[in-house]
């Protein structure tokens, strides 16, 4: 068997074009633009482009987008200030904190701050309870998307079988609620589970979100099973020869062995391409759902849990 390949950035295109077509409506319409904040404390690279990206992408759907760079030795009082004043700018609709945050502030504290109704990330405790009590809430961006992937594919998930490989706040976790509230049956694996192997084995549906390249073989994944790759692992990739400074060149791998996962595999998404451009379409889908609720409107369709 070869596996379908779920597109990733395909999905992720459609998902931007609906975004932009309900932007256009709100704006003709309504004369309301969606506006997303995003915060970030400190110079991690890594944190850099995304924020880049974001930024770039928010502007591309029409969206205002307001950027606030802070520097790392910001202090907690003053970015609780900040999120405070976006949380009464009632052009800001969305409000991201880009983590980690630098160790001296605390990240509970800070995420905890953000008005429930613009915590687009889906963070906050109270969205959290939220989605774990089956209420209306704003969902984690990435497990959103692996959902939207997921019901396209396979249209109900009810009675499937769902194994969650991983158990963060921002991937696994909400991840298993979102299938628990589509009807899976949902099995969530972790470091301490015993027989993982067998586990994963039993997943019509298998999400990795673990951290650890290639960890999950062909030999885990149950013939026909949907694999949602949610990894993003940097190894090296000596094939690719060396860089200007002599080190050897890298690339990106998931949780899964692809290759050998694909031979057994119904479906499933790649790395890169697969579920990374998701994430950042759903803030996208996030940041117009939370205008239009605050704005009392009808929400996009399809783009939300
Ligand atoms: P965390 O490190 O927070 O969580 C990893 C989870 O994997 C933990 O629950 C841990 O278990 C479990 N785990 C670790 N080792 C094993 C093992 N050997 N067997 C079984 N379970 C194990 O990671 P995140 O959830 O934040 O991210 C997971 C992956 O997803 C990373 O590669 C990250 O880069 C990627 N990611 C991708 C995104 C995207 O946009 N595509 C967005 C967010 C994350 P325990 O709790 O017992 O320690």
């Amino acid at each position: 068997m070869t596996a379908q390949i779920i597109d990733g950035k395909a999905f992720a295109a459609r998902v931007r074009e609906k975004v932009a077509l309900h932007m256009a409506w709100l704006k003709e319409v309504h004369g309301i633009t969606p506006g997303l904040a995003v915060v970030l404390v400190g110079e991690d690279p890594a944190s850099e482009v995304y924020v880049r990206n974001k930024g770039k992408q928010t502007v591309e759907c029409g969206m205002n987008s307001y950027e606030h760079k802070l520097s790392d030795q910001t202090s907690e009082a003053d970015l609780l200030a900040l999120i405070e004043r976006l949380n009464a700018d009632p052009d800001v609709h969305g409000i991201l904190v880009q983590l980690p945050l630098p160790g001296h502030l605390d990240e509970g504290l800070v995420i905890n701050a953000i008005d429930p109704a613009k915590d687009v990330d889906g963070f906050h405790i109270s969205n959290v309870g939220r989605l774990a009590t089956g209420q209306k809430s704003m969902v984690p961006c990435t497990p959103l998307g692996c959902l939207m992937m997921l019901r396209d594919h396979h249209g109900s998930l009810s009675g499937l079988n769902a194994v969650v490989v991983g158990r963060s706040n921002i991937v696994g976790k909400p991840m298993a609620q979102l299938l628990l509230r589509d009807s899976c049956t949902v099995t969530v694996a972790h470091s301490r589970t015993k027989d993982i192997e067998e586990v994963c084995r039993r997943a019509d549906i298998l999400v990795a979100a673990v951290g650890r390249a290639q960890m999950i073989k062909g030999d885990w994944v149950k013939p026909g099973a949907t694999v949602i790759d949610v990894g993003i692992n940097r190894v090296d990739a000596p094939e690719k020869g060396l860089r200007d400074d002599g080190s050897v060149k890298t690339r990106l791998v998931g949780d899964v062995e692809f290759d050998s996962a694909a031979q057994v595999a119904g479906a499933i998404t790649p790395v890169p391409g697969g579920v990374g451009p998701m994430t950042i379409a759903c803030l996208l889908a996030n940041t117009v759902t939370a205008c239009c609720r605050t704005h009392g409107l009808p929400e996009p369709d399809g783009l939300t849990a």
